[in-house]
């Protein structure tokens, strides 16, 4: 019978939610244990990130691993600023492990190229220099309290830097690196 009315449908990518499944899988969860959640947000309330401000909805990001909701995912950022301090993994009264959530939110999130721009100049650094953030300028300083201008990490040993790109040209990085890696 025609009621005339409206109904919003939300299409679900399968192909992708397995590909999600799999890498919870390999954290030892499923969607199944997200369904668990009961929104209390305790986790929110205990992470550093969103206690600085920033927009960090770590129970919208469960919901919408339940529910299917693609982009919910690729499009918030905000996956991309936790500090791995695990705090809400130790009070989420329903042993969900967000951390783990957001560890494989951000794998599946950088096969699909859907990371923040300074997410990607940082994991240029790391290929490239042998580390995420690196800080320039100060070169004279260390030189003057008889430090070499470089410290010894990657950053000042060539050798070490060309074995570590080595290394990372066999991970998955050479597959899905947004930049050569030459
Ligand atoms: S603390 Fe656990 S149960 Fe509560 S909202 Fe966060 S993930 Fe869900
Ligand atoms: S592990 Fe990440 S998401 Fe969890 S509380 Fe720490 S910063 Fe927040």
């Amino acid at each position: 019978m025609e009621t005339g009315r409206e109904t919003n449908v939300i299409k679900l990518d399968e192909e992708f939610f397995k590909e999600f499944e799999k890498e919870l899988q390999e954290a030892g969860m499923s969607i199944k244990d997200l369904r668990s959640c009961i929104q209390c947000g305790k986790c929110a309330g205990t992470c550093p990130m969103a206690l600085a401000g920033l927009e960090f909805f770590i129970k919208k990001i469960v919901h919408a691993a339940t529910l299917g909701l693609r982009e919910i995912f690729l499009d918030d950022s905000s996956v991309w600023g936790c500090q791995s301090c695990n705090r809400c993994v130790e009070i989420c009264p329903m042993e969900i492990k967000p951390y783990e959530l957001i560890q494989a939110i951000r794998r599946v999130s950088f096969r699909e190229y859907a990371m923040p721009s300074n997410t990607i100049d940082g994991l240029q650094n790391y290929y490239k220099l042998g580390h995420a953030v690196v800080v320039k300028g100060y070169e004279n300083r260390r030189k003057k309290v008889g430090l070499p201008e470089l410290p010894p990490t990657a950053l000042g040993n060539e050798e070490m830097r060309k074995k570590f790109q080595e290394m990372l040209k066999n991970t998955v990085l050479a597959e899905v690196a947004p930049f050569p890696l030459d």
